[in-house]
């Protein structure tokens, strides 16, 4: 599933070539729409659109117009967006809408699962979506107030997109790793050291994995149709049974959140019990 940096990646391939005015809007499926305005009327307000950018909300996008009025994506598991797509190029096979601008490009989402989703949104969209990790105001302190007195452990703690917009399952386990956190640590049990390591992995490993253009495993490509490059850099997710690159453990997987969760038990080691959680007091 698309997570944020590859969300990132295709909202700035959006933003870059889906630009200029709606010249013809095709439904091929409009099953995939929520929200209180149908497809065929999402189609007609399309129309005519001028296209002037896009915004990333967590894993959502909006495709923005100079109306003020945005196109509302999510990609779910297997959605792509196409841009700059040649309208003489035959539609894939699950092409649910096809976006005609006057440079002569079509801008095309598919998507096989159908897990995605398209609405309409006036102004900035209504979704619980917590802050996001790339944020300028994404502190450490910040992360301490999201973390504090939580019970959970925080690799669910960070997959919760009401709590923090836009890490899902790969992110999470790999931000742990780097800053050597058991993903079932109960939230709230983080010290002061743990949660500034957190912060810091966690906001590194998202902008390597932008600067890589995100992670390909199955379906994920940007809107100009290439793979994510991160794979490689990967450390822990989908490495089960490797050695660990820090410390030669192995790096095995545990059930957690609704998730396979990889880690290095070596180096990732639980809390003690009788560790006491260290409230945070520095600024920044
Ligand atoms: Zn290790």
């Amino acid at each position: 599933m698309p997570e944020l940096p590859e969300v990132e990646t295709v909202r700035r391939g959006l933003a870059t070539r889906g630009l200029g005015r709606v010249e013809a809007v095709l439904w091929l499926d409009p099953r995939m729409v929520r929200g209180p305005v149908p497809g065929e009327e999402i189609a007609r307000r399309l129309l005519h659109q001028e296209a002037r950018g896009a915004e990333r909300y967590g894993k959502f996008l909006v495709w923005r117009f100079a109306s003020g009025d945005g196109l509302l994506l999510h990609l779910g598991m297997s959605g792509r967006l196409e841009v700059g797509v040649a309208p003489d190029v035959p539609w894939a096979p699950h092409t649910h809408l096809v976006v005609l601008l006057t440079d002569g490009f079509e801008v095309r989402l598919r998507d096989p699962r159908r897990f995605g989703r398209i609405g309409w949104v006036v102004g900035p969209p209504a979704l619980r979506v917590g802050p996001d990790p790339l944020a300028p105001d994404f502190t450490a302190r910040r992360l301490a107030q999201l973390v504090a007195g939580r019970r959970r452990a925080i690799k669910a703690v960070l997959l919760d997109q009401a709590s923090l917009g836009g890490v899902g399952n790969i992110y999470a386990d790999e931000a742990l790793w780097r800053a050597r956190i058991h993903p079932a640590t109960p939230a709230g049990a983080l010290d002061e050291r743990q949660v500034a390591r957190l912060h810091r992995a966690l906001r590194a490993v998202l902008r390597e994995a932008i600067a890589s253009g995100g992670t390909s495993f199955r379906d994920y490509v940007d809107a100009l149709g290439r793979p994510g490059r991160f794979a490689g850099r990967l450390k822990v997710y989908g490495r089960r049974g490797s050695r660990c690159a820090r410390c030669r453990g192995r790096i095995e997987t545990m059930h957690l959140a609704g998730r396979t969760t990889h880690f290095c038990r070596a180096c990732q080691r639980p809390a003690e019990a009788g560790d006491r959680p260290v409230v945070m007091s520095t600024e920044g």
